[in-house]
């Protein structure tokens, strides 16, 4: 094939896993965009930075020869403007590039209401690593802060604060927490670790109505919509992401909450491809979300992407789901043949409420058929879920061997037969557990 260049906006997990993967198959010209850094990071792990658990060089995954080594040219730019008719890629400096084939990796932005007063200064996101270096400039004057909005990303800034004593009130308007990805009672668990394990002040079911200044311009107080006056120095708005797509209004290429692609990563425009947390299929592909915005999604779309471009295979088929993260001390994990575990499975739940560990194995009720599992403060065996979901176990051979699925040492107090016993009990079986065997866990003959 003959040498082409290939262009990707956005150095994140999947512009980047992109560029990586198709080094390795190609000799191809590649180029990674990026206004945001001058190198590849890990977002998810912004907030140990703030916490000093990292300095932020050690946010790179790869060294600084990596890109050299690797014939990966970069460029920091904003790319205001994208014209298909003449391969062409225009940049806030005022410079221009031509592409052969455009991926476009340009991730998520900040979710915004637009409430007044959010123009006030020390109201911020907590997205970029500009958001980050706010924060953390701002960090001293700091004394109680509000965050807003019932995710991943607020729990983390709620963690972050909490770490250097910050009084923290935490506004979620649903009534229960995180209540999208977890079951009542795995909510529940995480509501109590906030409040009594951390000392969050956490409401529920409130929504901010505004935001009040004081003389200088800075957020003074979050006013709810049932009139509440909440004093704050720093408000974090951590309401969700959206796709990052404003700079392609005028590009003709197919958006609607995110950039339009079929199964192989294609948008309406020729050589045109998108991935990562901008990409939105049409269709959805069976069992996932149109849009989904994690890391481990993204990598996976990169990687293929690459595969695809390289000749083969010639659609993305995801593997099962797989999502992890912590809030605040408790390691949350979920595997599952869809994304989103349907209300018409049936679980078996266990939990120890005061040791705050949980595990939920999902399974159909009239096949018996083993289709997911989610787990708090219990960590799992990834190649061992992935292998049970594609070999189609049952749940009774899931529960029967729970033992090889649990990655924690051997000193982490056993759960594995009171699930069973909770099992057992319910369908009137006398199943018994296996002992943990790492032949089997490893596959070894
Ligand atoms: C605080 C935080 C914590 C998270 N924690 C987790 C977690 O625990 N687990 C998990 O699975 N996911 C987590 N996520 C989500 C995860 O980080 C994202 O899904 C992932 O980073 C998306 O990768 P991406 O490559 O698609 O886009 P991004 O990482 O957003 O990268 C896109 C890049 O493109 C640049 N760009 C955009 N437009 C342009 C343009 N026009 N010109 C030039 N450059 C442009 C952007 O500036 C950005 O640098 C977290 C996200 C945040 C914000």
């Amino acid at each position: 094939m003959s040498q082409r260049h290939v262009v990707v906006i956005g150095n994140g997990i999947s512009g980047t896993s992109f560029a990586r993967a198709l080094r390795k198959r190609s000799n191809h010209r590649i180029t990674l965009i990026s206004s945001e850094s001058d190198y590849f990071f890990s977002r998810p792990a912004m907030m140990y930075v703030y916490m000093g658990q990292l300095r932020e060089e050690q946010l790179k995954p790869y060294g600084d020869d990596f890109w050299e080594k690797n014939k990966i040219e970069r460029k920091r730019a904003f790319v205001q403007r994208i014209d298909p008719s003449t391969s062409l890629l225009h940049f806030d400096d005022g410079s221009s590039m031509v592409y052969d084939d455009l991926v476009i990796a340009s991730g998520s932005e900040r979710e915004s209401v637009h409430w007044h007063g959010e123009h006030f200064g020390a109201i911020h996101g907590f997205v970029t690593l500009d958001d980050l270096q706010m924060i953390t400039q701002q960090s001293d004057s700091i004394r109680k802060a509000v965050v807003i909005g019932g995710g991943l990303i607020g729990v983390e800034l709620a963690e972050m604060f909490r770490s250097k004593n910050i009084q923290v009130t935490y506004l979620v308007r649903e009534f229960q927490f995180w209540n999208r990805v977890l079951p009542d009672h795995e909510s529940s668990m995480i509501e109590q670790h906030l409040v009594a394990d951390h000392g969050v002040n956490l409401k529920m079911g409130v929504e901010v109505k505004e935001f009040k200044g004081d003389e200088e311009g800075n957020v003074r107080a979050v006013i709810t919509t049932s009139g509440e006056e909440i004093d704050c120095d720093f408000a974090g708005i951590c309401i969700g992401v959206k796709p990052r797509i404003g700079f392609l209004a005028e590009s003709g290429i197919q958006c609607n909450k995110g950039i339009l692609i079929d199964a192989s990563f294609r948008t309406s425009v020729k050589n045109i491809y998108a991935i990562g947390d901008c990409a939105e299929f049409s269709p959805a592909l069976p069992g996932r979300l149109a849009i989904e915005q994690n890391w481990y999604t993204g990598r996976m779309h990169g990687e293929t992407l690459a595969e695809i471009i390289s000749g083969s295979p010639s659609v993305y088929r995801p593997s099962n789901y797989f999502n992890s993260s912590k809030l605040f001390d408790i390691e949350f994990q979920v595997y599952s043949r869809e994304t989103v575990l349907s209300d018409k499975l049936k679980s078996v739940f266990w939990e120890n409420h005061a040791q705050r560990r949980c595990i939920r194995i999902y399974y159909d009720d009239s096949t018996l058929r083993f289709e997911g599992v989610s787990a708090l403060g219990i960590r799992l065996r990834h190649e061992v879920c992935d292998r049970w979901l594609n070999e189609n176990k049952s749940v009774e051979d899931v529960l029967t061997h729970l033992c090889d699925l649990n990655f924690d040492q051997e000193f982490a107090l056993p759960f594995e037969q009171e699930v069973l016993d909770l099992y057992n009990r319910e369908s009137g079986k006398n199943l018994r557990l296996k002992k943990r065997d790492f032949k089997r866990i490893f596959q070894w003959r």
